[in-house]
């Protein structure tokens, strides 16, 4: 007997739970959780509460007081579900981010209105990730009212702040042991990788901003001063000459999606000398000055081979050798943020289970990808030592972020299934 047959009665529970993921879904993209400013946590947290208790979960409400963004007009607030089984066991959690980033232009739908149209639930945040986080309850509450008397646990957490680093959401959790080994053991992100994808983990990043340093005087004699744009033209030649080309050579073994994030990169997210820009309606000109400042900001990602201190070392290298080689040359270097890489070995339990469950549900192996930006899998591996953590969810991650972002209802069936059945091989003793 394959796991679809043992488990039917499961599978069809969740087939009867199309119209209810259907709405949830919707409702939870109604709630605005804009991110910035971090608007409505509280009200999705509530929401989850009342939904989640119902369900015969335990409910914390966690504000991440003190962490980026946190105010009173605009409190961090996280929820924490947790469902004991009959008799003890290992806990399975599902992670999911509330925050949506800002809605943007070229919209044709209602970004907070969730309408259902040709099997497609259209919305800010459908796929990233209010989809996901509906799949989770619904096939949580599924299992439970299947298995009620099953081994382990079940948690559900809805967390703030992904979009901006996740410290005010997971970290924070991390940070007070929610992620601790000793009480979660399996850990599963419903984001956007595709209902047939299994995300193992994600590259690194490093930011920084760069400064290189003039003197000022007057532009038509700037022999008297020390240009501060000619210095970083210096620097962004370095980086074409010598970074760049050393960057392309190094190639990933993580299974980074799409193709061209399977090496080093790095962008140059803006550059600034001298004079401050005027507003757009000054009508005046310029002044004519050597500009005696020039500032960067470089976004580098870089891969599990790479360690986070030859990163910031290549940098800081090409900089010390202008300083030494280069006449008047002196810069800078402040770093704005690093995430190092995370990668869960295929071969751990998680990764098995959902790999099991995909193939009884859609007949086929996953593909196993790995993300070219950071998610909250950063926080629960550093800080939460949990190295037992997967994205798996529905929807399309190239859709994430854009205009009449949707998620697509049957994604979300198959999804469902998948984690109820990977529920079973862990909890049903
Ligand atoms: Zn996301």
């Amino acid at each position: 007997m394959t796991a679809p047959d043992q488990h039917a009665a499961l599978l069809a529970r969740i087939e009867d739970k199309r119209d209810d993921l259907i709405a949830l879904t919707q409702d939870l993209i109604r709630i605005p959780t804009l991110n910035p400013p971090g608007d409505c946590y509280r009200d999705i947290c509530d929401y989850l509460d009342r939904r989640l208790s119902a369900a015969g979960f335990t409910t914390q409400l966690i504000r991440a007081t003190g962490t980026p963004g946190d105010s009173d007009r605009y409190p961090r607030w996280n929820i924490v579900a947790r469902r004991d089984g009959k008799t003890a066991g290992e806990c399975v959690h599902f992670n999911s981010h509330t925050d949506v980033v800002e809605v943007g232009a070229g919209w044709t739908q209602d970004p907070f209105g969730g309408a259902l149209e040709g099997g497609r639930i259209y919305g800010r945040g459908a796929c990233d990730m209010k989809g996901g986080l509906a799949t989770s309850i619904i096939a949580a509450e599924a299992f439970i009212e299947e298995y009620p008397d099953f081994a382990g646990a079940i948690e559900i957490s809805g967390t703030a702040d992904e979009e901006s680093g996740g410290y005010g959401g997971v970290a924070y959790l991390a940070e007070q042991g929610y992620f601790d080994p000793a009480r979660v053991h399996h850990v599963i992100i419903p984001e956007p990788l595709g209902h047939d994808r299994i995300c193992l983990g994600h590259r690194g990043g490093w930011w920084a901003e760069i400064e290189t340093f003039g003197e000022i005087a007057h532009g038509s004699m700037p022999f008297l001063g020390d240009c501060a744009v000619r210095h970083m033209g210096a620097v962004l030649q370095a980086f074409e000459a010598e970074l760049y080309p050393a960057m392309a050579q190094r190639r990933t073994d993580m299974p980074v999606v799409p193709e061209g994030a399977r090496q080093s990169t790095m962008n140059i997210n803006s550059i600034h000398g001298g004079q401050a820009e005027q507003p757009a309606d000054f009508t005046g000109l310029p002044a004519h000055c050597v500009p005696d400042s020039c500032r960067i900001v470089i976004d580098r990602r870089f891969l599990v081979e790479e360690p986070l201190e030859a990163v910031r070392g290549e940098v800081t290298a090409l900089l010390d050798g202008l300083k030494a080689d280069r006449p008047n040359f002196d810069y800078a270097l402040r770093e704005l943020n690093a995430v190092l890489p995370s990668m869960t070995d295929k071969e751990a339990p998680v990764v098995q289970t959902v790999t099991a469950a995909i193939q009884d549900v859609l007949g086929r192996m996953p593909d196993y990808v790995a993300s070219p930006g950071t998610y909250d899998q950063k926080h629960i591996d550093r800080i939460g030592r949990l190295k037992n953590c997967i994205a798996y969810g529905p929807g399309i991650l190239e859709l994430a972020h854009k205009p009449d972002e949707y998620i697509d209802v049957c994604d979300m069936m198959d999804s469902a299934k998948v984690m109820a059945l990977s529920l079973t091989a862990t909890l049903l003793a």
